[in-house]
């Protein structure tokens, strides 16, 4: 992974489907993308369980590798998971149509952010670009300069949305430690259920 200073970002989507298509990219959902995806596929929640994996964590994956993790991992009674988009003809993103996705106004802001990570950089001013994307995307450094506002503004709700999903998980892996851990169907009922309280206007 590289990084840019904001100023210099420019990118605009060829709509090449590589990144939708691409073996090494697992586009792993947060509780508000899974609430979207939802929302998108008219609340059939059995529906969206046949779109979505469970990326299985091995027990043995030592500290360093579990901290390099955007998304917290899951312990559920069926082991230890990340939700993240089903893959079809090997490589192919569950809701590609070529050469379009299918749910494009709801797609996980992993999607949205492509071929930008957000993650959390030393500096504010600087963004990661995902792995290997300066190789294979053909939009980065094409279109007018990206403006530096609507950046920040992204990393921003990015990062907190990715905290208050690992805290929602943190509290899950806590009650799972107790003895009783839900199963992945349970994990993703709950997310829905956490997503639509977090998403409605508070009171006050
Ligand atoms: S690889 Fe880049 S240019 Fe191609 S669809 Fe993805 S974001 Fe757009
Ligand atoms: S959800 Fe849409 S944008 Fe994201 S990988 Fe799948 S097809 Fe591509």
């Amino acid at each position: 992974m590289s990084s840019s200073k904001l100023q210099e970002v420019r990118f605009k989507c060829q709509q090449s489907g590589h990144c939708c298509c691409d073996p090494k990219i697992i586009v792993t959902t947060t509780f508000l993308d899974m609430y979207n995806l939802y929302q998108a596929l008219e609340n059939d929640f059995d529906y969206l369980l046949k779109k979505i994996s469970f990326y299985r964590i091995e027990s043995d994956v030592n500290l360093v590798s579990r901290k390099k993790l955007v998304l917290s991992s899951i312990q559920t009674s069926e082991g230890e998971i990340i939700p993240s988009l089903r893959k079809v003809k090997a490589s192919n993103c569950v809701f590609y149509t070529k050469p379009n996705c299918s749910i494009y106004q709801s797609r996980p802001q992993a999607c949205k952010n492509y071929p930008i990570t957000f993650l959390e950089s030393k500096s504010k001013n600087q963004i990661i670009w995902a792995k290997n994307s300066q190789k294979t995307c053909p939009g980065i450094g094409k279109g007018k300069p990206l403006s530096l506002n609507r950046l920040i503004q992204e990393k921003k709700t990015t990062l907190e949305v990715i905290k208050t999903h690992n805290d929602l998980i943190h509290e899950l892996n806590t009650e799972a430690a107790k003895g009783e851990p839900l199963t992945a169907r349970e994990v993703l009922w709950m997310f829905i259920v956490y997503a639509e309280k977090f998403s409605s206007p508070k009171e006050g």
